[in-house]
């Protein structure tokens, strides 16, 4: 049973790290698909978006245009107030039945807040974590608290682990993406600077076409 990976973000725009992550959930987990879900509300971020759902969509269906097993799904946006992963992981374990194996893939930054989402105990539960390091942030065992440090252990498993069991599993994935942040993107922008060579080129075409994060603007 080869995993359907989730990639959960605000993909405020979406950058080649982004990018980076998807193409490892196939080369290194070889989920059958992936799908993307940009949040509506990501209360984690203690702010709504930037741009609108509808721009950050646009942007990811040109990133992942050439890809036929990526979707971008947009079932977050359309829900009404904070963005939970709980209720997008319940839902999703309903459309594809108990026994089909789904990985969240996650970067070590969040990953190392996540005793702090709604009902985290419960997300082991629904999906497995596959947990990428990031540049500014790789994943300790020290992060979080002990709860989270405990439960966190006893889970690490190996990559093949997601392919004989539904849920439950933390693996950690080999791979470095560039060490780009949406963060970043906005920041170059505002200071009039190019983000070629951060994301795709028909993105930094979208994102000049229709004026996205001029410090003017908010779309
Ligand atoms: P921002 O800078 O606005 O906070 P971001 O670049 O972290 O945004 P998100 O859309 O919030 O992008 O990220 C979605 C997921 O991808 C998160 O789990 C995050 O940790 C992970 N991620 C984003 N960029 C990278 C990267 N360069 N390397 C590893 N993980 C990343």
């Amino acid at each position: 049973m080869n995993p359907i990976a989730l990639f959960g973000g605000t993909f405020d725009p979406v950058h080649y790290g982004h990018l980076g992550m998807a193409r490892s959930a196939f080369t290194q987990l070889e989920v059958q698909k992936l799908l993307v879900l940009p949040a509506s509300n990501p209360y984690q971020k203690g702010r709504l978006p930037f741009a609108s759902g509808h721009h950050r969509v646009a942007m990811l269906k040109l990133a992942f245009k050439d890809d036929p097993d990526i979707e971008i799904d947009e079932r977050e946006l359309h829900r009404q107030g904070a963005t939970y992963t709980f209720d997008t992981l319940r839902e999703l374990r309903a459309l594809y039945g108990k026994t089909a194996s789904l990985v969240w893939l996650i970067g070590a930054d969040a990953f190392a807040r996540l005793d702090t989402w709604h009902r985290w105990d419960e997300l082991f539960g629904l999906a497995h974590f596959a947990v990428i390091d990031r540049p500014s942030h790789r994943l300790q065992i020290q992060d979080g608290s002990a709860a989270f440090r405990s439960e966190v252990d006893a889970r690490i498993t190996s990559l093949i682990d997601t392919h004989s069991r539904p849920c439950g599993g933390v693996v950690i994935l080999g791979m470095a993406p560039p060490p780009i942040s949406s963060t970043d993107m906005r920041d170059s922008i505002a200071r009039g600077d190019s983000v070629r060579g951060m994301t795709p080129d028909a993105v930094c075409d979208y994102i000049e076409q229709h004026k996205l994060y001029r410090p003017e603007e908010k779309a």
